[in-house]
C-alpha cells in the first residue's frame, strides 16, 4: 500500500483520542472546503457553476459567515439567488406552481460542500477497509479509538467489502469495538442520571459528567465550527 495524504490523516486521527474520529476527519474536510469556497480568486468556472446550482446548506454558510471573508459569501449568495430567482415565474398556472414547489421547497438543502466532503468521506470509509487488511499495524491503532458516531459506525459496515479476504476479521473488530464502546457509554449515562438522585449526590463522576454530551455526539456526530 503506498501512502498518500488519506492515509497520513487517517492515521494522526486514529490515535486513541476521544470521540468519533470520522467526525475529526470530517471537520477537517469541511473547514479546507469551506476556506477554498471563500478563496474566490481560485474559483474555476465549473466550481462557481456548482455554486448557482447547488448553492450552499445552513451548516455551511454559517461556518464561511464566521469567517473573515464576508464579500466572497455575498457574491456567491448574488449568483445563487440569481439562478434561484430566474427559476421563479410569476404565474396563475397550478402545474407551474407545483413545479415550483419542487424546484424551491428544499434547495436551501443542496450543498456544494456537503457534495464534496461525501464524495471524499466514501473514500475513506474504503481506504479504512482496505488499510485494516493490508497494514499489520493498522488492527491496533482501530482498537485504540474509542468507536464511532453511529452515522459513521454505520458507513464503515457499509464499505466493508472493501477489507477484502479480511473482511469478516474486520467486521468482528468493529462490531465488537462499537458494542464496547456503546456499553461504556450507557454506563456512565447511567450514572450520569443517578447522580441527579440526591442520595449520590457526595459520591464522584469518574467521569460520567460528560456522558450525556457523549451520548448526543454518539447519536448525531460532532459537527464543524
Ligand atoms: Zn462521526
Ligand atoms: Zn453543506
Amino acid at each position: 500500500m503506498h501512502y498518500h495524504i488519506g492515509n497520513m490523516l487517517i492515521l494522526q486521527e486514529f490515535n486513541g483520542g476521544d470521540g468519533c474520529p470520522l467526525c475529526r476527519i470530517r471537520n477537517i474536510l469541511e473547514k479546507r472546503l469551506v476556506e477554498q469556497y471563500l478563496n474566490e480568486a481560485v474559483m474555476e468556472d465549473s466550481q462557481r457553476q456548482a455554486v448557482n446550482e447547488r448553492g450552499f446548506c445552513m451548516h455551511h454558510t454559517q461556518m464561511m459567515h464566521a469567517r473573515q471573508n464576508k464579500l466572497s459569501l455575498a457574491l456567491q449568495y448574488v449568483t445563487r439567488l440569481t439562478t434561484l430567482k430566474g427559476k421563479l415565474e410569476i404565474t396563475a398556472d397550478k402545474k407551474i406552481g407545483k413545479k415550483m414547489a419542487d424546484a424551491f421547497e428544499h434547495c436551501g438543502n443542496t450543498c456544494v460542500i456537503c457534495d464534496a466532503v461525501e464524495e471524499n468521506m466514501v473514500r475513506y470509509y474504503k481506504t479504512i477497509a482496505e488499510m485494516f487488511a493490508g497494514e499489520a499495524n493498522f488492527k491496533a491503532a482501530l482498537l485504540s479509538t474509542k468507536g464511532f458516531c453511529l452515522e459513521h459506525f454505520g458507513a464503515l459496515l457499509r464499505y466493508s467489502a472493501f477489507a477484502h479476504g479480511k473482511e469478516k476479521d474486520y467486521l468482528y473488530t468493529l462490531t465488537k469495538l462499537q458494542k464496547d464502546a456503546m456499553n461504556a457509554l450507557l454506563e456512565d449515562l447511567q450514572w450520569f442520571c443517578a447522580k441527579h438522585d440526591y442520595r449520590n449526590a457526595d459520591k464522584p463522576w469518574n467521569g460520567a459528567d460528560t456522558a450525556l454530551l457523549r451520548a448526543v455526539a454518539l447519536a448525531h456526530g460532532t459537527p464543524a465550527k
